[in-house]
């Protein structure tokens, strides 16, 4: 199978449906390289397991003749990836640990995560689910039925939120099934989806979805992931409007990243394009030491420096909470800048 989109096989961009582009999605870093303009000698390819996908909708959103372009280094596998690092592990922040059931997390009180699928639309470089066993995990409705009894048999969880991989990669109709199964548990009152399709594929949000999400009982949140102000414009600006316009609360989880977005003028205009949109900046996260990713983290001091730089500047509710995931914390661990 040619690792190269046939563009021509398939309609102009702007009128493919969601899965029309995820199938002309970019899988070859050389290819993804000359599409760009970048000479294959300005940058040092690795051969990754954990392969190179990332839609043309995000690829437009990138600087041609730029290999350190910050959008292009979230999914660029580079040399870098394939340095051992002390520190940097499979499974950073426990989640195998936390399994209760095929498909479900616990790690909090009051809150399940699914494992609603293992696939993405884009594969970021700094993924802490990189080598995640999707494999083990549920496929279909009957499968669900052990995490379903396990959430329908604990009263103490009160939101379940839809994971992965990705949830929205779902199919409507898959997804509906699962959200439904799950919204018919009376001690459910909340339904959390954490997805990065509304910023990467913007076309998956489309009126079907918001149809069968606004027909849930629950209170639905939506958390997104952009990383960089550059990706939250064009198309994806307007598949947040639509969110945003929606009954849904919509919040943003950045994480912050050596090269791409470790300053506090980018988090900064991150922010206010959000705020713009109505999405609320939520947490922006200290990189999870998962092992290939060890060129994106950051000093732990810089992070709290930088979201004060924003208490400067922004209204409190653009700023985001700076943390850290932590295996076998009660909660995720809120970072401050240190007294002096
Ligand atoms: S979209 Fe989310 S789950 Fe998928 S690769 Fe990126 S960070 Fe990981």
């Amino acid at each position: 199978m040619s690792l190269v989109p046939d563009f021509e096989a398939i309609p102009a961009f702007e009128h493919q449906s969601w899965q029309q582009q995820l199938s002309t999605a970019w899988r070859s870093a050389s290819e993804l390289l000359k599409r760009l303009q970048i000479a294959s000698d300005e940058v040092e390819l690795a051969n990754s397991e954990f392969p190179l996908l990332v839609p043309e909708s995000f690829v437009r959103r990138m600087r041609p003749g730029d290999p350190l372009d910050p959008l292009l280094r979230q999914v660029l596998p580079i040399g870098a990836e394939e340095v051992h690092s002390n520190g940097f592990v499979s499974d950073p922040v426990g989640d195998l640990a936390s399994r209760r059931a095929p498909g479900l997390l616990q790690k909090y009180v009051g809150r399940a995560l699914l494992i609603a699928t293992g696939t993405c639309a884009i594969h970021c470089r700094y993924c802490f689910r990189r080598n995640y066993p999707y494999q083990e995990e549920p496929r279909t409705l009957e499968d669900w039925q052990p995490a379903l009894d396990t959430i329908r048999a604990d009263e103490s969880l009160t939101e379940v939120i839809f994971s992965g991989g990705d949830p929205l990669m779902l199919s409507d109709r898959r997804l509906h099934q699962l959200c439904t199964a799950v919204d018919q548990i009376p001690h459910i009152e909340r339904l959390r989806f954490h997805t990065r399709l509304p910023i990467v594929l913007p076309a998956r949000i489309t009126q079907e979805l918001m149809s069968n999400l606004s027909d849930l009982r629950a209170q639905v949140m939506i958390v997104v992931h952009a990383n960089h102000p550059a990706e939250v414009q064009a198309d994806c600006e307007d598949s947040l409007r639509r969110l945003t316009q929606s009954a849904a609360t919509v919040l943003n989880q950045a994480v912050l990243l050596h090269g791409v977005n470790d300053s506090t003028a980018i988090q900064a205009e991150l922010c206010r394009r959000l705020v713009n949109i109505g999405v609320l900046p939520y947490y922006l996260h200290q990189l999870d030491r998962v092992n290939g990713a060890a060129h994106f983290e950051t000093p732990l001091q810089q992070g709290p420096q930088i979201v004060e730089g924003l208490r400067a500047i922004l209204p409190g509710y653009a700023v985001p909470r700076f943390v850290q995931e932590l295996p076998g914390e009660s909660s995720k661990t809120l970072m401050e800048r240190p007294e002096v």
